[in-house]
């Protein structure tokens, strides 16, 4: 079964779509955190940032730089949180990857994607040195 965004992409359902091209499409959030609150997708389904083949993640990054400009201009804000929700456990919904272009405005106290953790691990120099050993070996 397709998901709600593909259906989206399909016109099968409605959407506030603000921009559209041949492998990409922005839509407005239904359930926005803030007004201009605009969601940012491939049109075919890859599930998540790492599924989503090289040519297609270029021109993802190439519309959310065009909509991140707009976004803010239209809403007047200050700035904008620009972010993935990548995988089930890090609090994806939607299992079709979406980039989410979030306003935010200097007095709107929502406070950094840093807010989100509660508790930071107390890590030593060696252990953070082999966990960047590792991921550049993978890299
Ligand atoms: P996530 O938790 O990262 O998967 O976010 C999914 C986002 O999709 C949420 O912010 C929802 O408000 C939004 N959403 C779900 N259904 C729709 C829809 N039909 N049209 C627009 N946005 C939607």
């Amino acid at each position: 079964m397709s998901t709600i965004f593909s259906q989206i992409v399909e016109g099968e359902i409605p959407a506030r779509i603000v921009y559209e091209d041949e492998t990409t499409v922005a839509f407005l959030d239904a359930n926005p955190l803030a007004p201009g609150h605009t969601l940012v997708i491939p049109k075919d389904e890859y599930e998540r940032v790492n599924d989503v083949p090289e040519d297609i993640a270029t021109d993802l990054y190439a519309t959310i730089h065009r909509m991140v400009p707009a976004v803010e201009d239209a809403v007047d804000a200050d700035a904008t949180t620009v972010a993935f929700n990548n995988g089930e456990a890090a609090g994806q919904e939607v299992p079709h990857v979406h980039c989410h272009i979030v306003p935010r405005f200097e007095d709107d106290d929502d406070g950094p994607i840093h807010a989100m953790f509660g508790q930071r691990p107390d890590l030593a120099d060696d252990e953070l040195d082999d966990v960047a050993a590792d991921i550049e070996s993978r890299a």
